[in-house]
């Protein structure tokens, strides 16, 4: 069954779920917690819209292949077609923002990383990307006050703002689309802040965004 985003007041996207095109390293806080160097130009990967699942529904994760780790980021519905866009077309074509997780198999992952091999496998798995609703969007928001944060356990773990991206929404999206052609019902992920740790069975995950997304759900026991 493929994926249809959905916003808020629970009306389905017009559009299936296309790619997730992501950035790694998009806060100096997390590149610096994972010891990687700040990068010059965004890190880019893309998951495949099979890892898609809701984010309200309990959250499951092959942890028989080693830490599965939780990244929450700022999610951004893409609405209209962008190839070689500027900035200002790139964020016009936004039509809802959410949270999702960028459910990553870090210790495959950091396998991967030091034969120099792509990390798909560890990324693109079924159920690597819950994704919220998503709240809709009439004009282009002030990106730098947005806020996101996860609480595990009624414990803040993350907390990110717009402010604190390394490449902000508009550049971002222009940079993407010079490399890959971003359709309606694309999702962007925009990268984490520091915080990133491990998902653990049974524990209670509760993600705000600014504009009015509260939501609570579970791991698997
Ligand atoms: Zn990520």
């Amino acid at each position: 069954m493929r994926f249809v985003p959905h916003f808020t007041d629970g009306q389905e996207y017009s559009h299936a779920l296309g790619k997730i095109v992501c950035v790694g390293r998009n806060y100096i806080d997390h590149a610096k917690e994972l010891d990687n160097p700040i990068p010059s130009e965004p890190l880019l990967f893309i998951k495949p819209s099979t890892c898609a699942v809701p984010l309200d529904a309990p959250i499951d994760a092959p942890f028989s292949q080693g830490t599965v780790h939780f990244e929450t980021e700022l999610a951004l519905l893409i609405g209209e077609k962008l190839t070689h866009a500027t900035d200002t077309e790139a964020e016009e074509a936004v039509v809802g923002i959410g949270v999702a997780l960028d459910l990553t198999l870090r210790d495959v992952q950091s396998k991967l990383k030091e034969k120099g091999h792509p990390w798909e496998i560890a990324k693109g798995f079924d159920g690597a990307c819950p994704l919220s609703a998503f709240l809709p969007l009439d004009r282009v928001p002030n990106w730098s006050a947005l806020t996101f944060t996860l609480d595990i356990d009624g414990e803040r773990r993350q907390s990110g703002e717009g402010s604190d991206m390394i490449f902000p929404v508009a550049s971002l999206l222009s940079e993407m689309s010079r490399h890959f052609t971003l359709l309606p019902g694309d999702v962007v992920l925009t990268g984490t802040p520091a915080g990133v740790g491990e998902l653990t069975k049974g524990s209670e995950l509760h993600f705000t965004l600014t504009g009015g997304l509260d939501l609570t759900t579970r791991v698997v026991e």
